[in-house]
């Protein structure tokens, strides 16, 4: 099913937490010399227009990057990330958005390589438009071309990620991104990360996901808690309290297995910010839950609402995962009990650990024993299941494929002004 265009979607809260989040892993890999592998499967179209047909469809940036750009007050690790998106916009006005292979082009370095995959032809071509373009400029500038460092496949990114694992650097950073318009993707995922954990288990993997009422969705974290990676960090952020006839995405999370230690401080100090900028009703919040493989049970967990992590609709009652129970996998000896101190909001906004100093300290020390770092189709389709056709802001395909002038990122459904002459209008098959 290829209905999902990210042109929607573009810049909103989902995307702001994934990107920001992107930035901050591309940045934990930067701090060693030896080169590394960036492998997203599911690439997209690369840069959007936010002023395209597309974009405005729904305006969904207005949830995202649009009330953070004129901020003066954002917490430095935020700004890193909105620097890269104004970065792309040197007029000062918001109108280009940068997809997760564009993030990955301006983080990486020369020696690091690339390998992005899309399975929907306009967006695939748009994507390999974008970074033609890309290299061009950058030969124009002086830049030595690196042979192989992008490369960008039509394909099935779920298929295509075990034959790049383990990388030849033995570094590697995945974003797994679907469109979860199927159900199946939730399961995909699970299994795809199966595989390439036991190919490569150290490298880190990134998955977004949106946070629904169905039962797939409701469980997916806790089944993802439970596979064979050392560690895995979780974070999710709400903007506004789910509306009784399930419409729209108000809710959605970064799930990182084998993350940095230098994420969760960042992500404490940024997501309290996000949630205060982009929160629309008392349902906005965030929560940031850590464990390892051992449990599956979240050894750490911090939630702007107070002391235990509010699930989204019914997912405790449902997931049977879910909570701080202790499970154990088979053939494991008997873990030591999660510590359940909570975590409480104070007064003045700012979480406040109930959990004394030693206990942090041990709790949020690095595994070597280091201290942290402070820190469109006619019928349209939905992303996300629960949404309603009308509701995900897709529109016809009429537009799509519109090329920008020269030296221009093309972005899908960028009006004529702006991004050149649109191509023939295309039936989608
Ligand atoms: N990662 C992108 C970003 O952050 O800018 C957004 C990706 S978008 C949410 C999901 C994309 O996956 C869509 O462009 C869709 O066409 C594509 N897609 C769907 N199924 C796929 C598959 N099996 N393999 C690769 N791409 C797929």
């Amino acid at each position: 099913m290829l209905s999902y265009r990210h042109a929607f979607h573009a810049g909103n809260h989902a995307d702001v937490l994934k990107h920001f989040v992107q930035v901050q892993l591309h940045q934990y890999m930067n701090q060693k010399d030896t080169a590394y592998t960036y492998i997203d499967t599911h690439s997209g179209a690369g840069v959007y227009a936010l002023d395209s047909s597309f974009a405005t469809k729904k305006a969904e940036f207005d949830t995202g990057i649009g009330p953070l750009w004129n901020r003066t007050d954002l917490p430095p690790a935020l700004a890193d990330y909105i620097n890269l998106v104004k970065g792309m916009n040197p007029s000062g006005k918001m109108r280009y958005y940068p997809g997760s292979p564009y993030v990955a082009d301006k983080m990486t370095r020369p020696e690091d390589r690339l390998r992005l995959f899309e399975l929907h032809p306009a967006d695939s071509k748009i994507l390999a438009e974008n970074f033609r373009k890309a290299e061009a400029h950058k030969a124009e500038q002086g830049e030595r071309a690196r042979g192989r460092r992008v490369m960008i496949e039509r394909g099935d990114g779920f298929q295509s990620l075990k034959a790049l694992l383990p990388p030849p650097s033995r570094r590697a950073l995945v974003l797994i991104d679907p469109p979860y318009e199927v159900k199946d993707d939730y399961r995909k995922v699970k299994d795809v990360l199966e595989e390439a954990l036991g190919r490569f288990p150290t490298g880190i993997f990134a998955v977004w996901y949106p946070l629904l009422q169905r039962m797939e969705s409701r469980q997916f974290a806790d089944r993802l808690k439970r596979l064979a990676a050392k560690e895995w960090l979780n974070v999710t952020l709400t903007v506004s309290t789910p509306g009784p006839d399930g419409f729209g995405l108000h809710s959605s999370g970064m799930f990182i297995l084998n993350p940095p230690y230098t994420l969760e401080p960042l992500l404490r100090e940024v997501l309290p910010y996000l949630v205060k900028v982009l929160g629309k009703d008392t349902g906005a919040t965030f929560v940031i839950e850590r464990g390892t493989q051992v449990t599956g049970a979240a050894s750490a967990r911090v939630g702007a609402g107070g002391t235990a992590r509010q699930p989204i609709g019914n997912a405790r009652r449902a997931s049977p995962l879910s909570g701080t129970g202790s499970l154990r996998l088979p053939g494991q000896a008997a873990p030591a009990r999660a510590e359940a101190a909570p975590d409480v909001r104070r007064p003045d906004g700012a979480v406040a650990s109930k959990v004394g100093a030693a206990e942090r300290a041990k709790r949020f020390s690095r595994a070597d024993g280091a201290a942290p770092a402070a820190g469109e189709a006619k019928a349209p389709r939905a992303r996300y299941a629960d949404e309603r056709a009308g509701t995900s802001g897709t529109r016809p395909e009429r537009a799509a494929g519109a090329r920008a002038a020269s030296g221009r990122p093309v972005a899908p459904g960028a009006p004529r002004a702006a991004a050149g002459a649109a191509r023939a209008p295309r039936k989608r098959g």
